[in-house]
């Protein structure tokens, strides 16, 4: 953006300069001071207000174009297709795999920043409505993203600029639509109606992507929402308020333990809670004792005859200790082959 200010400071400076040498500068000496080239428009990002686009001029950076509008307003934008190259687009791409990645998440950083949207990029709430079925655990059902209701054909807009990396079938999602986003960020578009996209295909936040329905295992037309990182999906609601329709940060810090299907948005318990506000060296600590406790960890294979009783005085331990390591009680059945944490 250096360049910018700097040929603002020279556009500033001609007239003066023109007006003490008497002499206009030609075309071409124009165009040499001011980089300027004529692109095919960028589309608008905002929804429902479609300004046609006037012109494009590029800036010093080749992702970031201005756009001029015929309204007479003018808006940064990111050329989505320039962006491609970027290293958040070429890791683990694959076409109509709905999970690509192979990470772990004790690899993964304890805190990811993530640029959402700035004045470049924006954002479009894919469906505005209250949340019927939040992230996480339920009724022993794991729900990996928020269910946004909505009648059939409704547009569903995608979240922020991005690639599609799916839009495919699917027998649980029914029509899918997945995009990739610069922040590494991928959001999830499921049981639609009708896709709009295909696979490859470049997208600003407010395209219609689709149209909303009940393909797939679903009860009822819906829209399923998941945001994920590295293929791990985490609650939504930590990036929007769906019932207003707005981004609740331009960057957003990924706790690494929001990756989980415990973690949601609005905890439900205390030690949710608690959870939630611990600093990172509280975190990195808790991984620590959890990878020192994993590597001492023993495991002993049940054969006939075997008790708990007979088990914690073998690995000098005690049946509660058993117990509480492998969530069962001293009444349950100690099935023959079955794996028990001991230590
Ligand atoms: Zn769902």
């Amino acid at each position: 953006m250096r360049r910018l200010a700097l040929i603002a400071a020279i556009l500033a400076f001609l007239p003066s300069m023109a007006g003490a040498q008497e002499r206009h500068l030609s075309l071409k000496e124009a165009e040499s001071l001011i980089p300027r080239e004529v692109r095919k428009p960028v589309k608008s990002m905002i929804p429902g207000r479609n300004p046609s686009v006037h012109d494009t001029l590029e800036t010093s950076d080749p992702v970031i174009k201005i756009v001029l509008c015929n309204d007479g307003t003018w808006h940064y934008m990111r050329d989505v297709a320039a962006m491609a190259d970027s290293a958040a687009f070429r890791k683990a791409w694959q076409e109509n795999v709905l999970n690509p990645y192979n990470s772990k998440l004790e690899d993964l950083p304890f805190r990811a920043t993530l640029c959402l949207a700035d004045s470049a990029s924006r954002f479009c709430c894919p469906r505005q409505v209250k949340v019927f079925s939040p992230f996480g655990w339920r009724r022993r059902r794991n729900h990996t993203g928020v269910d946004l209701p909505l009648s059939t054909g409704t547009p569903v807009y995608a979240a922020f600029d991005g690639r599609v990396r799916c839009s495919m079938y699917n027998r649980g999602y029914g029509n899918v639509v997945v995009i990739r986003h610069a922040s590494g960020l991928e959001t999830t578009y499921a049981h639609l109606k009708e896709r709009n996209v295909q696979a490859g295909d470049y997208v600003a936040a407010g395209d219609v992507i689709g149209l909303g329905g009940s393909t797939g295992r679903s009860t009822g037309p819906h829209l399923h929402f998941e945001t994920r990182y590295e293929g791990y999906a985490f609650d939504p609601q930590w990036l929007m308020d769906f019932e207003t329709g707005t981004l609740r940060h331009g960057y957003f810090v990924l706790k690494r333990k929001y990756l989980s299907n415990s973690s949601k948005y609005y905890p439900e318990s205390e030690d949710e809670e608690e959870e939630i506000y611990k600093t990172e060296e509280e975190d990195r600590a808790e991984a620590e004792r959890i990878a020192k406790e994993m590597a001492a960890a023993q495991y002993h294979t049940i054969k006939s005859g075997d008790t708990l009783l007979g088990l914690a005085a073998k690995y000098h331990t005690s049946v509660n200790a058993i117990c509480k390591l492998n969530g069962i009680t001293p009444k349950t059945t100690l099935r023959i082959g079955r794996k028990l944490r001991v230590k």
